[in-house]
């Protein structure tokens, strides 16, 4: 995401912090290996984090929060990115701060990410609010940091003002839409990030063709051999080429919306959050669900929903991606939605097992259908 922020962030020091380099080799640090300075950083948000219930968390400020980016994982992950970018022969490293969300600004060729993926009690918090914890997992915050790697990069040579980068993926200048309409047919966009989001502008489609070629072992040559976006790859495989082992042209080390400075707590964060992803509505969905599973005492001991969804899970998947041509991961979120849901609502199965099972199928198609349609996913831009 870029914030015009181009966004994506949360968590903070407010200070930049130097991504530190190590091999990929060497073994992660033991506890009592981490220098004395970053274990106090790890021990200062366990002391204040680690006491409190949910409510007494919503009730902190953003600025209040005593999280850095030091000692924790995000350090190695950072570390795991210098290396894919010295191992493509650039010189650029972005520099990273915690903020609300993820992102990278305009104007600097950094990286904000969110607060929460900083301490594991936040992510906690954070999937309680929000059903999902975006880049909770190693390999999903990779994918975003390379994504977001690919602005900050873009930032700092400039790019977007040449003609070539203009010509392939168009002009920076177009506004920003409120949401978009993917083509999750077409071949003209790589597939990186969910929801088909190279394509909902030319920078984004810039910083998703970016993660895909620097991706270690993407084989993108391959991969995209006989796809229009093969372009989009060589193009960005040129644009590298040009700006390999030379110093960025922007060498801003500025931070955008650092935590230390936002004051708003966590309550008003995640209430406004839920409320733009339209968490808080009440769901015709539900009474889908109820439809499909039962409720009534009468079938209480019955297997429950949640067990039986993931059951046939693998099957649902197959089934449901042959029909609609849908990504693994969409359809998994989806499901998983469903799943959480029908645990919540306390379901059970009450009708025929395979009759379910065909209504649960056709229930997750329309599901997948709709969300295609709608529009204004919830999407790290
Ligand atoms: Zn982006």
């Amino acid at each position: 995401m870029v914030k015009k922020k181009r966004s994506h962030s949360r968590s903070g020091s407010g200070g930049a912090a130097e991504p530190v380099r190590r091999s990929r080799r060497m073994k992660p640090l033991e506890p009592e290996q981490i220098p004395l300075s970053r274990r106090k950083d790890v021990q200062d948000a366990d002391d204040q984090l680690l006491p409190l219930s949910d409510d007494q968390l919503l009730d902190l400020r953003m600025s209040d929060l005593k999280l850095t980016i030091r000692g924790t994982v995000l350090e190695k992950r950072i570390a795991q990115l210098n290396e894919e970018l010295a191992a493509r022969g650039l010189k650029f490293k972005p520099h990273f701060w915690l903020s609300e969300d993820w992102f990278s600004p305009d104007d600097v060729p950094g990286i904000a990410i969110p607060f929460y993926l900083a301490h594991r009690r936040l992510m906690r918090l954070e999937r309680k609010q929000l059903l999902d914890v975006e880049g909770g997992t190693h390999e999903g915050c990779m994918k975003i940091l390379r994504h977001e790697t690919g602005h900050a990069i873009d930032t700092a040579f400039r790019l977007r003002r040449r003609a070539i980068y203009r010509k392939v993926f168009g002009k920076a200048s177009v506004p920003y839409p409120e949401s978009y309409q993917p083509k999750p047919s077409s071949r003209n966009y790589v597939h990186h990030l969910e929801m088909w989001y190279a394509q909902s502008h030319p920078l984004e489609d810039f910083a998703e063709t970016f993660a895909v070629w620097l991706r270690p072992g993407s084989r993108w040559r391959a991969r995209y051999r006989n796809w229009p976006a093969i372009k989009k790859l060589e193009t960005v495989d040129e644009l590298m080429e040009s700006i390999r082992g030379k110093k960025p042209v922007v060498q801003s080390r500025a931070t955008v919306d650092p935590l230390s400075r936002l004051r708003k707590t966590l309550r008003t964060h995640y209430e406004r959050k839920r409320t733009h992803y339209g968490l808080d509505l009440p769901s015709v969905y539900d009474n889908d669900l109820r439809k499909l599973f039962s409720a009534d005492d009468a079938h209480r001991r019955n297997m429950t929903a949640a067990a039986f969804l993931t059951r046939i899970r693998t099957e649902l998947h197959r089934t449901v991606s042959k029909w609609t041509g849908e990504n693994a991961y969409t359809i998994d979120q989806v499901v998983q939605e469903m799943i959480e849901r029908c645990r919540e609502l306390n379901l059970r199965l009450g009708g025929h097992p395979e009759e379910v099972k065909r209504d649960a199928m056709i229930l997750v198609a329309v599901r997948i259908t709709n969300f295609l349609h709608e529009g204004g996913h919830r999407v790290a831009v």
